[in-house]
């Protein structure tokens, strides 16, 4: 290990694998029309909203509806955050009421497609005007309402993709219950640990739910978890596919027969900016999930200004933007820009129900031009499966309604970056890469549309407010110091921010130690980053990650964006295992492209099996070489291992940790609950041992 006070330093010799001289401008046709149409002008704006911060916030803020106003913008205690302090206001109000009592009650909120084809040949597409959410939205608060569930109280959501599961957590917010959303795709177990430790009272999910063509029959999932679950009360149940299930005669109802036998009008509760909002459980990538909490005011500011700056909505020059998420409301993302910050600047959100590959590998680029999407936001993930899949899918669509792309969830390597750019983007879209967390609620790190340059692989610079800075580790005195630009180390926040969650639930301990006491005085983020020369940011991926060999520090990501340049790579993961000599060897797990498992002399071959197989080890050697030219002899993989496919959460990160184990040990202990495909760990070992 490097001793303590050791900077995170990249090697110089790295820094040409991170391409940071290639810069895009915003496209000047972007740029005319944007909220922020200059560098200078976010540059000035950013100034002044660090110098002063509650001033900034407070200017944003009073674009909302309140009830009652603030008395103070902030107090500060650290870690605790009180923001807007004693302001009253309602988020499902700000989302729904504020446009369907205005001039948007008649638009498009949400633009809803089934993943299921129909006899006809189409998906069915359902739309709801901003008054037709009012109405469902009131309708489902006052369904809550009368099965005894109040304000404060926990209720769980384990539901599908559809409209109904945007309108459970806007009924949840009007009346002041606290959602805990459970992402769609988890098994019994993980719901009954994710209600228990919060006490939910009730649990909202559906029969089933389509993916990939099949059914995900949630309540008998539900069912399983409630053996467990004691202060579950009531379950509602949405039909959508009409599968059978189980009723239970005094616990479960029926969605649609709740709404249809109470009023109509719900008003909003006066909720206090500091009251719990939400609890969400995050993706557990680095171990077993944590409950993070986040409160009224300060997250409904901050996702609203986020989503109108960073995406460029609510601009008057284009009314008709069809805006589109991919994530799943199951994760923070799809909390933050699915529901409630689009929805407060009064867009129109197309959500989606189902898989991108279903029924075939161009889904999403028929969705897009069947509904015109002016603005797409997808994970590095679906971007890297996307390019396995083969262009032939992307160039049949026209995909001219784009304007705006973005991305989430992992560092985009710079290869992934340019494809997006280019064969989606048609290279006249900027591309905001926004690094943020579930922890932190809104976007912190992200280039401004129109304003800022990208650097394909950086996130570039911080959203207004934000400032966050590159440390080294902290001695064991607790000092510590920003790196010079061009350096890495840990990245902090160093002042508070408007949705930064408030606690862990019911573990506030856990929360201080986890994020408050590795820099003292800062926000840790778990994550290694570095700042270049012009001050953008490099996310290095989590410094639990970060490689030591030979006593000079590398990002994971670096050598990993290296193999994925390469053509017939895929994917790769790349982690350290202890070595005597170098201190930690580099081992990499790689996916192939399709193209790649076929011989070259018969690329077009319709019969794969008369053909020799391809040479492995040949590749294996190849693909070290490829990153010695590269990175450098450093960052040469000691082993390679080639698998079918990389150990993910279900929101698509993969998950090192589980690799480093078995790279290490040759088998995997730590929690893999959170673990998308079980059968990949299989998989992985077959790789290790073949
Ligand atoms: P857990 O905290 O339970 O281990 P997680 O960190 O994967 O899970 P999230 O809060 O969903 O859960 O993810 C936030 C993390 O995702 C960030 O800390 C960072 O590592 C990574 N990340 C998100 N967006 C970006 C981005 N644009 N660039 C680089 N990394 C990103
Ligand atoms: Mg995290």
């Amino acid at each position: 290990m490097a001793p303590e006070t050791t900077p995170i330093h990249i090697n110089q010799d790295l820094e040409s694998t991170l391409n940071e001289t290639r810069v895009f401008p915003p496209p000047p046709d972007f740029a005319a029309h944007a909220h922020i149409p200059s560098l200078g002008a976010y540059e000035d704006l950013y100034a002044r909203s660090i110098a002063d911060p509650e001033s900034f916030w407070a200017a944003a803020a009073r674009e909302l509806h309140w009830f009652q106003p603030w008395s103070k913008v902030l107090e500060w205690n650290l870690p605790h955050a009180k923001w807007f302090v004693d302001g009253k206001l309602n988020l499902s109000y700000n989302c729904v009421d504020r446009h369907a009592l205005g001039d948007n009650a008649d638009k498009t909120a949400i633009l809803w497609e089934a993943e299921p084809i129909g006899p006809n040949g189409q998906p069915e597409v359902r739309t709801l005007t901003y008054a037709e959410l009012h109405q469902e939205v009131q309708r489902a608060a006052n369904a809550l309402k009368a099965l005894g569930i109040k304000r404060g109280d926990r209720v769980a959501v384990y539901m599908g993709m559809t409209p109904e599961l945007a309108i459970a957590l806007l009924a949840c917010a009007r009346i002041g219950a606290i959602h805990s959303v459970i992402f769609g795709g988890f098994a019994a177990q993980a719901i009954a640990d994710r209600v228990n430790d919060s006490q939910c009272v009730a649990i909202l999910t559906q029969d089933s739910s389509y993916r990939r063509g099949s059914e995900i029959p949630l309540k008998r999932i539900v069912d399983e978890a409630l053996a467990t679950t004691p202060s579950v009360k009531h379950v509602v149940v949405l039909k959508r596919s009409g599968t059978p299930v189980t009723m239970h005669p005094t616990r479960d109802h029926w969605w649609h027969d709740l709404v249809s036998s109470v009023e109509p009008v719900c008003e909003c509760e006066h909720m206090d900016a500091e009251d719990p909002l939400y609890i969400l459980y995050t993706s557990g990538t680095t171990g077993k999930p944590k409950g993070l909490v986040h409160t009224t005011g300060g997250y409904s500011v901050q996702t609203y200004l986020t989503t109108k700056y960073v995406f460029d909505l609510n601009n008057p020059a284009h009314p008709n933007d069809v805006y589109w998420c991919t994530a799943d409301i199951g994760w923070v993302t799809g909390h933050s820009y699915v529901v409630y910050g689009p929805l407060q600047n009064g867009a129109t959100v197309l959500m989606y129900e189902g898989a991108p590959n279903y029924p075939a590998f161009d889904r999403f680029w028929e969705i897009i031009d069947r509904h015109q999407v002016s603005i797409f936001y997808t994970a590095p993930t679906a971007i890297r499966a996307f390019i396995k899949w083969g262009n032939e899918h992307v160039e049949r669509h026209k995909l001219t309604s784009l304007r705006l792309l973005g991305t989430v969830g992992e560092p985009i390597n710079p290869e992934a970056w340019m494809w997006y750019r280019d064969k989606i983007g048609h290279d006249n879209c900027p591309i905001v890469d926004t690094w943020w967390q579930t922890e932190t609620g809104g976007i912190m790190i992200a280039p401004i549309p129109g304003a800022v340059p990208a650097k394909p692989g950086s996130a570039t610079r911080p959203f207004f407010g934000i400032e966050p800075d590159v440390v080294t580790k902290p001695d064991s005195e607790g000092r510590y110091e920003s790196v010079p630009l061009g350096s890495g180390g840990l990245l902090v926040i160093r002042k508070p921010w408007p949705s930064m969650a408030r606690t862990i639930y019911g573990d506030d301990e856990r929360f201080q130690k986890t994020y408050w006491s590795d820099v003292p005085g800062c926000y840790f983020t778990g994550d290694g980053a570095r700042r270049d020369a012009d001050g953008y940011y490099w996310l290095m991926g989590r410094v639990d990650d970060v490689l030591n060999v030979s006593g000079h520090r590398l990002g994971t990501m670096e050598v990993e964006s290296a193999l994925v340049a390469h053509t017939k790579v895929a994917e790769a993961a790349v982690v350290g295992r202890p070595d005597d000599l170098k201190g930690q060897a580099i081992v990499a797990f790689v996916t192939l492209e399709a193209s790649a498992l076929r011989p070259s002399s018969s690329a077009n071959s319709a019969d794969p099996a008369s053909t020799a197989p391809v040479d492995l080890n040949a590749l294996k050697d190849e693909l070290k070489k490829w990153v010695t030219k590269e990175i450098g002899s450093l960052a040469r993989p000691e082993e390679i291992r080639f698998t079918d496919a990389l150990p993910k959460t279900r929101s698509g990160k993969i998950m090192r940790r589980l690799l480093r184990e078995l790279a290490t040990h040759g088998s995997i202990q730590g929690d893999t609950t959170t673990l998308e495909d079980f059968a990949v760990i299989a998989k992985l070992r077959e790789s290790e041992e073949g």
